[in-house]
């Protein structure tokens, strides 16, 4: 029989195996298996005799079992199993625990295979807990030295049963077919499929191993491009309403009423989105941009461009709260081109708001104008896709700091309009070049770098309470200057409330802090990197418990503090908000509500209580709330995490670096490599199994090219059988995932 890749494992491993491997690691077919690739190889050790044992070095010793002895333990239940063994020249005593059981295993006469590291103890030299292996028969040198792979496994199921299986699968694999292209591979010099899979299950050296991994590494790199260049390719082929600039419409309007030139940046981006418009497909473009570095304008010129030509567009924000904001920032930038319908001016449009707290007589007259047209934008959040929301011509969605729009969502636009919308997404949240390439792949990518001229400085500091927990008075002090100085102040904690009396509750201590209300853009790249810290000796700082330390505070007597977290009711919400904005509120006591979007230029003060538990693109972006006016601002991380810890260095990092980008960078390196793709894609093509999004940077590009190039000339991949099969199976598991979160 010729076993093929997609053969169940039942058909060539016992039932009880295969039915292990499936159970525990989800391996149901023999390609699933000899992808299950090992984590690393170990090596037994140089083969060596017992009278040549070299102290210190790892070794593996051939010996005969000669004695084996039960001896009591004197200070607790339980025997120890003294073993000696001889080689044939010499004999090595060894002790094992657990006699009882592991008796049987070592009788007399049983050849073995120990290996371990040579120790000296009394005057002994021994060998360190070995690990041993029963031997059939000879073993040779070459054997012995060989790797051993080791797999990414659960207790249930041992290494030997993986070795064993992937053995006896590889034994009688037939030919396979590779995905990846010859050409490629010969460029690269690498291995071809089935070679390469009995190299990394059973190499002969550890870089014989390690060589045929890359293949895999560059494959999952490539198939991925090639997923992601399908999508591009696909989407040229869907027809969009062209949307070219119309002179002497509301965009030449607003140009001439607005009271700031743009930055070189704004006009390039805004080019690049003027020519994206005025074709026939869909545009698919990703802004990525610092905080306040003039996204909003951007995309404003973007839905006027639109609505000049007749056709509508939505401005989706993560929060109704942001909704809102948004709703007045844009209504406040248009000013009378903005009123549409309501002074009966020419030259002008309407500009509605639609979030699910509206009255239902509110709602229904909005979306009675966005159903008939008159309403030119619609902002609101992504309640605005549902079916129930009709819109007469919706030709743009632009999506705001929002990473959580993945696939699926784009997808459901494409049914929205008549036509398929134009797509503008736009982040503040800086993303690494090789992550915006995989995970946003099938997305053009612009980038605002400079920030609008005048822009204060923002300084930030660590607050170290660890060492001066007097300093955490002066804090309040210094946000009573900025008050004084006619300014405003953000204090951010962890949590909303102060957490239960008792030892840590099953209150998520140890974890990041909830991150509620907070879009969940940044926090999902925090998930990407996986942050875990051990648990802070006390508790968490609250917006309850700081409010009511504040009162009492003398610094800060007399000033006007409010609370704002996502436990308050929206309207709520809304009005502490404005109030802040209008200057009736000096300090804000907040949740990472403020996070994201926030724009009051008069607030200077950023004070991030317990920083440590938030990660570096949080702190960057409630940095990024303040120095937003012309005054500079002062950014306080205030944290008791002690010097040289995880937590402490990120907080550092946050500090010292100032550009977003750099940021980002930096804390990838901090921190071991996450799931990058699958966090971030909400689900979508649930994990990168071997591919580093910075390690392997240069194949991801590499791959990226060659991937485009190979659809370009051959988009249905006619050519490629093999590599449509992967591709399908790779669909075929985001689909799964998709219905498994629906
Ligand atoms: P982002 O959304 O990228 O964080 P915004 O679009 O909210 O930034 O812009 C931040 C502030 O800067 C807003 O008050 C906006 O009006 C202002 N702004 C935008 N572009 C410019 C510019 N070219 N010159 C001066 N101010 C600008
Ligand atoms: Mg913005």
């Amino acid at each position: 029989m010729s076993l093929t890749l997609s053969h169940p494992l039942g058909a060539v491993l016992g039932a009880r195996t295969a039915d292990s491997l499936a159970r525990h690691l989800g391996l149901h077919t023999v390609g699933q298996l000899v992808r299950h690739l090992p984590r690393r190889y170990e090596r037994y050790g140089q083969l060596t005799t017992i009278r040549h044992l070299p102290e210190g070095m790892d070794v593996s010793l051939v010996a005969e079992v000669v004695s084996a002895d039960l001896v009591p333990m004197r200070r607790r239940a339980g025997h120890l199993l003294k073993v000696v063994v001889t080689d044939g020249e010499d004999r090595l005593p060894m002790t094992f625990f657990q006699g009882h059981r592991l008796r049987s295993r070592f009788a007399v006469g049983t050849r073995m295979l120990f290996s371990g590291r040579v120790e000296r103890f009394r005057d002994q030299l021994q060998l360190t807990h070995p690990k041993w292996t029963p031997l059939q028969q000879e073993i040779s040198e070459e054997e012995v030295e060989r790797p051993i792979p080791v797999y990414p496994s659960v207790a249930a199921v041992e290494q030997v049963t993986i070795r064993k299986s992937v053995a006896t699968v590889l034994g009688i694999l037939g030919p396979v077919q590779d995905p990846l292209p010859e050409a490629v591979r010969g460029r690269l010099s690498l291995l071809e499929l089935g070679e390469a899979f009995r190299t990394v299950h059973q190499p002969l050296t550890e870089a014989a191993g390690l060589h045929a991994r890359e293949r895999f590494v560059y494959e999952e790199a490539f198939v991925l491009q090639v997923a992601l260049a399908r999508r591009r390719f696909e989407a040229t082929m869907f027809p969009a309403t062209p949307r070219p600039v119309v002179p002497g419409g509301l965009l030449d309007a607003f140009d001439l009423a607005l009271p700031f030139t743009l930055t070189q940046g704004q006009v390039q981006v805004c080019d690049q989105i003027t020519e994206d418009l005025s074709r026939s497909h869909p545009m698919h473009r990703l802004l990525q941009g610092e905080v306040g570095s003039g996204k909003t304008v951007v995309a404003l010129r973007a839905m006027l461009t639109v609505v000049d030509t007749g056709g509508q567009a939505a401005l989706l924000a993560p929060t109704e709260v942001l909704a809102a904001q948004h709703f007045r920032s844009i209504t406040a930038l248009l000013g009378e081109i903005g009123q549409g319908g309501l002074l009966g001016g020419e030259k002008a449009t309407r500009v509605v708001l639609l979030t699910g707290s509206m009255s239902t007589a509110a709602r229904r007259r909005a979306l009675l104008q966005i159903a008939s047209g008159e309403a030119g934008i619609v902002v609101g959040t992504h309640a605005l896709l549902q079916d129930k929301v009709t819109f007469a011509d919706l030709s743009l969605v632009v999506v705001d700091e929002q990473h959580r729009f993945g696939v699926e969502q784009r997808d459901v636009l494409r049914d929205k309009g008549r036509q398929s919308p134009h797509l503008l997404v736009m982040t503040a949240t800086p993303i690494p070049r090789t992550v915006a390439m995989t995970v946003f792949g099938d997305l053009e990518t612009s980038v605002l770098v400079e920030v609008p001229a005048g822009r204060a400085e923002v300084a930030t500091h660590v607050v170290d309470l660890a060492t001066r927990p007097d300093w955490y008075q002066r804090i309040w002090a210094r946000i009573r200057e900025e008050v004084e100085a006619g300014h405003q102040a953000y204090v951010v904690c962890p949590r909303i409330d102060a957490e239960p009396a008792g030892p840590a509750g099953p209150t998520g201590r140890g974890r990041p802090a909830p991150l509620e209300d907070s879009d969940g853009s940044a926090e999902q790249l925090e998930a990407l990197f996986d942050l875990t810290e051990p648990a802070p000796a006390r508790a968490l700082r609250a917006v309850h418990e700081v409010i009511e330390e504040l009162a009492t505070t003398p610094a800060v007597d007399g000033l006007r503090i409010e609370a704002l977290h996502g436990r308050m009711p929206v309207e709520q919400r809304e009005s502490v908000m404005q109030d802040f904005a209008a200057g009736r509120i000096d300090v804000l006591v907040a949740t990472t509500v403020v996070e994201v979007g926030v724009d009051v230029p008069n607030a200077t003060a950023m004070v991030v209580l317990d920083a440590d538990r938030f990660g570096t693109s949080q702190l960057h972006q409630l940095r990024g709330r303040v120095g937003r006016g012309s005054a500079p601002g002062v950014c306080l991380l205030v944290t008791d995490a002690a010097e040289g810890t995880p937590a402490r260095l990120r907080v550092e990092v946050v500090a010292r670096v100032r550009d977003g980008f750099a940021l980002a960078r930096a804390d990838l390196d901090l921190r071991r490599e996450g799931d990058v793709l699958g966090a971030a894609q909400s689900g979508s093509r649930s994990s990168l199994r071997t591919l580093r999004v910075l390690r392997d940077e240069d194949m991801i590009i590499d791959a990226r090219a060659e991937a485009t190039e190979l659809v370009r000339v051959d988009p249905g991949l006619t050519g490629h059988p093999a590599l449509a099969e992967v591709l399908e199976e790779l669909l075929d598991a985001d689909r799964e995932a998709y219905l498994d979160r629906a």
